[in-house]
């Protein structure tokens, strides 16, 4: 038994200070702290069959609810690494963040600084971070989610889903327009992952609400679908997003990126995230410790190592986007050449789009050889 504030034993309601040991840092249903007391050794005795799956249960929930918030920050570190959006203002009208983006971005490079100065508040920043970013988080987070729900589930096959639902419009916080004030309100479906425990109580892991002002990385599934769910849509293995996203990228799918741009972006991306699973893998190693014990470990614990294990990827994440710079160089010579710049700003017009539909997938071919040799892949 472990000293702790007082509370009233779970067999006689006599106040106590002591806990049960094993779960003194489990949570309820809502992550809220959820200790079991009792006053003496003959009441824990006599709760032990009944405290057996109670006590699992917490722990089950404890883990959950800390890694779904390693994973989200994870995600946003991510994400700030490789912004893709080249936001030039940020309005807020009708509670919303209209963020300002150029349909085409022109630049040499795929990826802009995050805006800080545009959106100071955290909770807004998240919001943008998240934009958009729903298959992102399924996809690319997938090896760390991996590792992460490893400790909770077995088999994590029939545990977990890859689950799309449409959410309430009333909840969307980040709108992309136009200089001219046009709305762009995308209706895509929003994706997020769904947690089965062994009791049967089902979670749902989702990195990138904040777009809907939806910022907890978990939430009890009935929760989350009377609160912001309008319509509940497909649903896939775990696995599926990050599956689709290698295909694309190796030419393999029908699914095909919307412009050249996007094309590049998911190249970088997708090696960002090498970097980051990489620094996942190495962290184990030097700290001889699974993701998975890290979230069932004392909460001192927890927090010191799971700091270490963020800067570790975020560092692994800057080294591999300083690294690629000459590569963007590179890039940009083969642009000003009149290589893919040219074609790709002629494909990018929008009007022409359909008809170049053949020759903007030629280029995209091209492209992934173009990566291939240039080592980006
Ligand atoms: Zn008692
Ligand atoms: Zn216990």
């Amino acid at each position: 038994m472990a000293p702790a504030t007082v509370g009233k034993c779970c067999v006689c309601a006599t106040e106590t200070t002591q806990r049960c040991s094993k779960c003194s840092e489990g949570v309820d249903h809502h992550g809220t702290a959820s200790a079991t007391y009792y006053c003496n050794k003959d009441c824990q005795k006599a709760d032990f069959k009944h405290h057996k799956s109670v006590c699992h249960d917490a722990n089950a929930r404890k883990q959950l609810y800390r890694g779904a918030a390693l994973l989200q920050e994870a995600f946003y570190i991510f994400r700030r690494t490789v912004f893709v959006y080249p936001i030039s203002d940020v309005r807020r009208k009708n509670g919303e963040l209209h963020i300002e983006v150029p349909l085409f971005p022109t630049g040499p490079s795929p990826l802009y600084p995050f805006p800080e100065h545009l959106v100071p508040a955290e909770s807004d920043q998240h919001a943008v971070l998240a934009y958009s970013a729903c298959l992102d988080a399924v996809g690319y987070m997938h090896q760390l989610a991996k590792k992460v729900f490893q400790g909770i589930l077995s088999p994590l096959s029939v545990c977990l889903q890859e689950r799309d639902f449409h959410l309430k419009e009333e909840h969307r916080k980040v709108v992309r327009c136009r200089a001219d004030g046009t709305e762009e309100r995308n209706t895509f479906a929003h994706t997020v992952l769904l947690v089965t425990l062994r009791n049967d109580d089902v979670y749902v892991v989702d990195l990138a609400g904040a777009q809907f002002g939806q910022h907890r990385p978990v939430m009890l599934f009935p929760t989350y679908l009377t609160q912001y769910v309008s319509m509940v849509w497909s649903c896939r293995e775990f696995g599926h997003e990050a599956r689709v996203q290698q295909e694309v990228l190796d030419g393999k799918h029908n699914h095909v990126l919307p412009n050249v741009f996007d094309f590049k972006a998911s190249m970088i991306e997708k090696a960002v995230i090498d970097a980051l699973d990489g620094a996942v893998c190495q962290w184990q190693t030097e700290e001889g410790m699974s993701v998975a014990e890290l979230l069932n470990g004392k909460q001192s614990a927890f927090e010191s190592g799971k700091r270490s294990l963020l800067n570790i990827c975020k560092d692994k994440m800057h080294g591999h986007i300083q690294s690629r710079e000459c590569l963007i160089a590179r890039e940009r010579e083969i642009d000003n050449k009149g290589g893919i710049g040219v074609q790709a700003k002629e494909k990018m017009k929008i009007d022409a789009y359909p008809e170049h539909m053949h020759a903007f997938i030629q280029t995209r071919l091209w492209l992934t050889t173009e990566a291939h040799r240039l080592g980006w892949v």
